[in-house]
């Protein structure tokens, strides 16, 4: 590991448009766990899968349910950035690091410092009225233990990609924008064979393709360096 580290911070500072593709890994050192890993109670309390409670469609037909569910299983609002949000935050600091793309929702790497985000998923910070489309914070979701209402009596709906929902068109491009121009591609919990990242690293031309996982990954072909660890520790050796 020591030689990768060593690797891996020199690719850092030969790199000059650095950007970090980040999936539920990067969330779960900071002690969100990915909700599609479900304890053991999960049965006892929902009806449902969570893929199925967070669609678009269960959206429309159980609200309450919705909420209940998503404040139980996607809200964590005492967890704080680890160090692999604030590496990254110093990485963008520096000038080094172009942009980073999230499938989290959770806005840790803002939390952080980062200001170039594109949040492929959406996020929790964001809720909007499905009337009249006004904005509300987080808040007003946790205000009440039930479906959250805007002042105008319409639904308030967290700006979160649900399943069956398309990702934002604008965010997208910005991601494939800062792919296509980086020279360092820094991947990080996430596995390479879920939409959208497979899609999304073939915009990839830069020289580094550099992967950071917990879990042995499948071989991917056009990655130079394999790192087998927490996403935190790693960078904060390689990030000096
Ligand atoms: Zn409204």
């Amino acid at each position: 590991m020591d030689e990768q580290i060593a690797t891996l911070n020199s690719i850092i500072a030969a790199g000059s448009s650095i950007v970090f593709f980040g999936g539920a890994g990067v969330s779960t050192e900071s002690g969100i766990p990915d909700f599609r890993s479900t304890d053991g109670l999960y049965n006892q309390r929902y009806a449902y899968s969570p893929e199925t409670i967070l669609s678009h469609s269960f959206f429309m037909r159980d609200t309450a349910e919705f909420f209940r569910f998503y404040r139980d299983k996607m809200l964590y609002t005492d967890a704080r950035p680890n160090a692999a949000h604030y590496q990254l935050a110093e990485l963008e600091a520096r000038g080094k690091l172009k942009a980073i793309i999230t499938q989290n929702i959770d806005g840790l790497h803002q939390l952080a410092g980062s200001q170039q985000v594109f949040e492929l998923h959406g996020s929790v910070h964001r809720n909007f009225c499905m009337s009249c489309k006004a904005a509300y914070p987080l808040e007003r979701v946790l205000e009440s233990d039930r479906v959250p209402l805007c002042d105008c009596g319409g639904i308030i709906k967290p700006d979160v990609v649900l399943y069956e929902e398309p990702l934002d068109q604008e965010v997208v491009e910005g991601a494939v924008a800062a792919i296509a121009s980086a020279d360092v591609l820094i991947v990080g919990g996430t596995s390479l064979n879920v939409y959208p990242a497979a899609g999304l690293l073939d915009y990839f031309a830069g020289e580094q393709l550099v992967i950071i996982n917990r879990s042995e990954l499948p071989g991917e072909r056009r990655a130079t360096l394999v790192i087998q660890g927490s996403i935190g520790e790693v960078l904060l050796q390689a990030v000096l």
